[in-house]
Formats: structure tokens, sequence, C-alpha cells
């Protein structure tokens, strides 16, 4: 007999990784994913993928999916009972049922969602409208609160909107790169790879890089400036000192197109180049020569990540950034501008669709009640409630404290990337209900799950995602459902329609029947807004490929850049300088904690490794959690790679080997974010404490975008002792 193999065929999807959104062709025989590689037509990558997006068919192995991905849902009645499998139908009822009781007896605002920027757009949608729309909650937020609220809050004080201005088509054109806050070669890899190719296009690029540590990305930088941990907004402030002391702002352009920039004045002058330089621990010639470099750039192009957004001051170290540009009018022209990198491959979508708790879909707000009139018109309901939802660290808070009785938490794994793990676990633990929504069943939230949904994940999903550069991306299943699994806007909308059938409703909301529906409405909302995609259609998406926003009614293409005719979205159609002032890092490094621990991304793992942890090839780069130190402090405390030290903070205590830092400056540490309890306690859950570098972070979070301190604690190390 001879074997015929089945005809692959290879489909259009994009990486589920990084924001960078790259198009991805997946070849499958209808069973399996058997490869993939870059899409050569995706304005992303133009075919290229790095180390995780390149391994994306290693992690989808048939036999993998049936050890860690969750096939049928499981519920428990009572938390001394296992979980046990259960139908669909038996779960939906149970879970409909006890919203119903709870909304009943406590209020709306007794639930709570927690949500996640690996969901596609549609997802986020229902999830919000289920919310805000039926329940009367808005108790729906994001583990895009830890990842971009600060950038968001910087662009809407600043500009406006929170619309990310330039295009990664911009890297080629700018004269100047000022990479700040970011590992770009490990968590952006492919944006990277395009600086590298912009620089050997035009050696006269200059690529600044200011990071405590020096990463890769800081190693190749033709000027690096390492400053202390927070000290960001100083820097940003005494470059706009040097700038305007040595003419380089654009008094014109602050005249005609800008407002309030009289009082920041008066501010940086404070900023001068030697105070600044103590702050922020750097040369004051290097500083200089950043702001020259930046001020006198035809040009200059900035990009940042997280090290400005998880922080207390994480919204002022984005607006003191964009005041840069906008006073040296380095925005709205090619190759210039201030660009937010995205971490997750759909936060954008959920910013676009309000999925946080002060947001409505559209980039409307919850406070503004022209908005919520205009949303409850379009959702066909009385009113969206006006009262603020819970922020993340709030929403926990709030779980443990009672207040949130039950909690369903949707492709995310807040037991590792929360900070301040001991009061995260408290509040999973105190929570009447736990409904844990997941493709893998290997999440430490998991085991808080007393109902245990399994979702479908990348190669089955199908929807749509926009990436750090505004462009939406559309794409198909390849494979089946695995198992018992569904959609994510599938499970929402069957318990949504049973809720509205126990609260006795006689007209769903949720007349969906695929993305397409959804999309569409939530189209409908973007209508006159600054993101409007009215001009859209799944069918342009699929015939020509991603598009940017905004795309409305009557365009044929999207909008490559914003604001090139200095015309912003704000009441008078100016920009505004917001007047930033620097603050120090909440968690204060003193003589009992005198070291600064910063946290951040390796190079082959993704968040907490519920995906790149099943492929071995992953690890080759860095095969366990370590601190790493300073030389100079690994011989003060007799330190050598491999001991084993406690790291603690006010928030907690864990171990780890240490591993020699080449990129460290004494007096600082880091810890990569990827390994939760498996690796560190190695003793089961809940049996030691220990919870990944999460344990010792901060809940402090920035007052305005209530995004936590996840990137800095103060900390002591000492050597574990063993009997
Ligand atoms: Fe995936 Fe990001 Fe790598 Fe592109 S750069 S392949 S989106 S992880």
């Amino acid at each position: 007999e001879q074997l015929v193999a089945a005809p692959l065929t290879e489909t259009k999807a994009t990486c589920c990784y990084c924001g960078v959104g790259c198009g991805v062709l997946i070849q499958s025989d209808g069973e399996k994913v058997v490869a993939v590689r870059g899409d050569p037509d995706h304005p992303a990558n133009y075919g290229r993928l790095c180390t995780k997006g390149s391994t994306l068919h290693l992690s989808a192995r048939p036999a993998l999916q049936q050890q860690a991905r969750a096939l049928y849902p499981e519920l428990r009645l009572a938390r001394t009972d296992q979980r046990e499998r259960a139908s669909w139908a038996t779960t939906l009822d149970f879970l409909a049922n006890k919203f119903a009781a709870t909304i009943r007896d406590h209020g709306p605002d007794s639930v709570g969602f927690y949500l996640s920027g690996q969901l596609l757009t549609e997802d986020y949608y229902v999830f919000n409208k289920l919310a805000k729309g039926l329940i009367g909650t808005n108790n729906v937020d994001t583990n895009s609160r830890l990842c971009m609220s600060s950038a968001v809050a910087g662009y809407k004080q600043t500009l406006g909107a929170d619309a990310p201005p330039p295009c990664y088509e911009d890297i080629d054109q700018a004269d100047v790169i000022f990479l700040v806050g970011s590992n770009t070669a490990y968590a952006h890899p492919i944006v990277y790879r395009r600086i590298e190719d912009a620089r050997k296009a035009n050696p006269a690029l200059k690529v600044i890089v200011a990071d405590p540590r020096r990463t890769d990305t800081a190693r190749e930088a033709d000027l690096f400036l390492p400053i202390l941990p927070g000290t960001d907004v100083a820097l940003f402030n005494g470059m706009l000192h040097i700038c305007l002391w040595e003419d380089l702002v654009d008094l014109d352009y602050i005249v005609a197109h800008t407002e309030g920039f009289a009082e920041l004045k008066q501010t940086v002058r404070e900023y001068t180049p030697k105070m600044v330089a103590e702050i922020c621990g750097i040369n004051e010639a290097d500083l200089m020569q950043a702001a020259r470099w930046f001020g006198q750039a035809k040009a200059a192009l900035s990009m940042y990540c997280q090290g400005l957004n998880q922080s207390s001051s994480g919204t002022a170290k984005n607006a003191a950034l964009i005041n840069l540009h906008l006073a040296t009018h380095q925005i709205g022209k090619p190759g210039a501008g201030p660009f937010s990198l995205t971490g997750q491959p759909n936060a954008m979508g959920g910013r676009e669709v309000g999925g946080l708790a002060t947001m409505l879909s559209g980039h409307r707000d919850l406070g503004n009640p022209q908005h919520r009139a205009e949303i409850a018109a379009l959702w066909g309901i009385d009113a969206v409630p006006e009262k603020p939802g819970k922020s993340a660290v709030e929403m926990f808070e709030a779980v443990r404290t009672g207040e949130i009785k039950l909690i369903w938490i949707v492709c995310t794994n807040p037991a590792q990337s929360m900070p301040e793990q001991a009061m995260i676990r408290e509040a999973l633990s105190n929570a009447e209900l736990v409904v844990v929504q997941e493709a893998y069943r290997t999440t430490a939230s998991c085991d808080y799950a007393d109902v245990l949904l399994p979702a479908s994940t990348w190669s089955e999903k199908e929807g749509t995602v926009t990436n750090s550069e505004r462009r939406i991306t559309r794409f198909k299943s390849v494979l089946p459902k695995l198992a018992e699994s569904r959609h994510d806007w599938e499970i929402a909308v069957e318990f949504a329609r049973k809720l509205e059938a126990v609260m006795g409703k006689d007209k769903s909301l949720f007349p969906f029947a695929g993305t397409e529906e959804i999309w569409n409405e939530h189209r409908e909302s973007t209508r006159g807004r600054d993101l409007d995609i009215t001009g859209l259609s799944f069918k342009i998406l699929e015939e020509q490929g991603p598009q940017q926003w905004p795309y409305p009614e009557g365009a044929t293409t999207g909008k490559k850049r914003l604001y090139e005719d200095g015309i912003f979205p704000t009441a008078s159609g100016r920009a505004r300088f917001v007047n930033t002032v620097y603050q120090p890092v909440a968690d204060r490094v003193d003589a009992r904690y005198p070291f600064h621990l910063t946290t951040g991304r390796l190079r082959d793992q993704w968040h907490g490794m519920s995906r790149t942890g099943t492929v071995a090839q992953l690890f080759a780069h860095a095969a366990e959690p370590a601190v790493a130190m300073s030389k100079t402090d690994m011989e003060r405390r007799q330190l050598h790679n491999g001991d084993l030290v406690h790291v603690t903070s006010k928030h907690g205590s864990q171990i780890f080997p240490v591993a020699l830092g080449e990129d460290m400056r004494a007096g600082q540490v880091f810890v990569g974010m990827h390994w939760g309890e498996e690796y560190v306690s190695g003793r089961g859950r809940d049996g030691d404490g220990s919870h990944g570098v999460n344990a010792l972070t901060s809940p402090a979070y920035d007052p305005s975008s209530k995004q936590p301190e996840l990137k800095h604690a103060a900390v002591k190390i000492l050597k574990a002792e063993f009997p």
C-alpha cells in the first residue's frame, strides 16, 4: 500500500507574539501545522521572522497540544472539590445562573472581566459589550494595562488621541533614531532588523539608546546613555533645555500648532545639563551630544516601550518625550515622530474597541457623557454606566476584599504577570468564583480556576489584529478547533445569550454569527473618530492586504503617517505641551534595599512561556532564570556564577542563581520576566511562596494611566546558605 501525503496548503496569518505584527504563511496538511515562513508581502516584515516567529509551528505539534492545551470545560461547585469535566451547556448554564444571581444580590459591579492583548479585536469587542452593555459594569480591564496604558495616556494628553503618528517606513527616512526604554533587538526583533538595514543604507544615521542596561541594542548604538532607572523625564526635559538654549526648537511650529509651551519652558529652565547628568547618572557631554543630534536632525524618530510605560510616572515619561518632538517639530513628517512599540500582538485592537475600564469603543472616553450616549445608541441600550471600572491592580484588590465576587480571566495569567503576587494570589484564593478562559491549562492562574473554559488559539482562530503602526491584518483559521475548545468570541456570545435569557431580556445584543458581523459593528463605532475605518471591509483586507487606520469611507488606502497637516484631534486643533516634572521611582533604594532591580524580556521567550516554553530550541539562549549582576557587585559580595541568592524587596523574596551581567552597572540587577513558579519552586505550587520575579515588584502605579511599575523594585541580595 502506498502512503499518499496530504496536499499542503499555505495560509496567510500573523505571528501571535509581539506587536510588530509580522505576517506569516502557515503550511498545513489540514490536521497539523507543518511549517511557517515569513509572508514576503506583509508590510511589517516582508518575509522575515525572528526566532520566536520562525518556531511557531513547533509549538503547534499535536502531541504537545494534547499535553498542554485545555481540551474540554471543567467545573467545580465547591472549593474543596476537584474540577470535573462538564459539557459546555452545563458549564455555561451554571455561569449564567451564578452571574445573574450575584448581579441581582450585589449589583453589576460585583463581577469583573480581565482580558488580554493576545485576544483578537472581535473577542475584545464582545467581552466589552457583555460587561458594559448587558451587565452594566465597567469592570473590564486587560493585561494591556500592564503594557501600553501610559502610552495611551501620553498620546491623549499631548496629541489628543491614542494614535501612534509614524509608521515602520519612517525607520528608513530618519536620520536620528532614539531608542528609549526598549531593548528593541530582543523585544521587537524585526523592527530592529529594519533599523540595521536603515543604518546600512544610510551610514550617517545616528542611533541613540537610553537604557539602564547596556543591552544588545545599546551595544550597537552610536551613543549610549546608561540612565538610572526611572530618570527618563529628567533626561527628556534636559534635552529640551539644551535644544532651547542652542536654538534648536522650531518656534514657528510651536506658535502655529501647539499650546502650553510657555509653562513648560519655565519648568525645563531648571533642568540644566549638570543637574540632569547627575539625576540620570550619565556623562554631561553625552547628554549634550544626544540633544544636539536630536535637535539638529532633519528627521528624528523615537521608538519606546515598557521602560517608559511600566512606571509610576509612565504618562509623564511619554508626555515629556512627545514634548521634545513637538518643540523641535520632529512629528508629522517622513522619518519623524514619537512611536510607541506595542508589546502584545493586539494591544492596539483592544484599545480601539475600548476594552479598558475607562474607555469605550472607537477611542471614546467613559467619562464623556456624549461618548457614553453614542455607544448606548449604537448598542441599542438605555445607557452605558457612568462609574469608571476598576483598572488591573484595583480589580484584583477589589477581588481580594470581596467587593468583586466573580472574576473572569481571559487569555492571560495574572498569577504570574501582575505585580505583588502575594496580593494577587490572595485575591484569587478569596474570590467566590474564578473563571479562567484559556488555551493552555498549564498557567498558574488555571490552578485557581473554579471554571476552566477551553479556548482555541493561533492557527485555529480567525479575525483581525492591529499592530504598532496602526495596521489591521485579517486572517482565517488554518486548523479546526482542538477537541472541545471554542473561539473566545463564541464563548462570550453564547454566555451572553444565556445570561440574557436568565435576565428575561427579549432581544439579544449579541446577534453575531461570525467575526465579520462583530467587526462590522466595531467599524460603525469608529465613524467620524480619529481611527475611522468605515471605508474598510473584510473583503478589502482580504483582497488588498493589511491596511493602516484611519481608512474612512471614500478612502482608497490607509494613512501612513498622522498630523502631516499640523492639525491635532484636540478641542483647539493644537497639540498640547504637558508640564512634565521628574519624579523618582516609587520604590526607592536605601541602605536596607540597596539595589535597583529591573525586569524585562529575554530574546527567545514570550510572556509567561505557556507557548514558547513548549519549544526546546527557545531555551538555547537562556535555559533558566537568573539574577544578572555586575562584576563589581559580584566581587564585593564574593559571589560566583551559579551561586544561589535571596533577592528580597518590600513585597516578597525569591531565590535565583547569580549570573555575571556584562550589561549591568554596579548597584543594579536584572531578572527576566518569563519564569514563574514552575521553575523557581520546583516543589509544587504555593508550596514555598515562589512566584517568579513579580513576587518582588511593586503595585505602585501611575496616577493617570494606572499602569503599575513592573520595571523596578528596590531589593537586597544575600547569598543563600544551605545546611
Ligand atoms: Fe513575531 Fe514579533 Fe518576532 Fe515578528 S518580531 S516574528 S511579530 S515575535
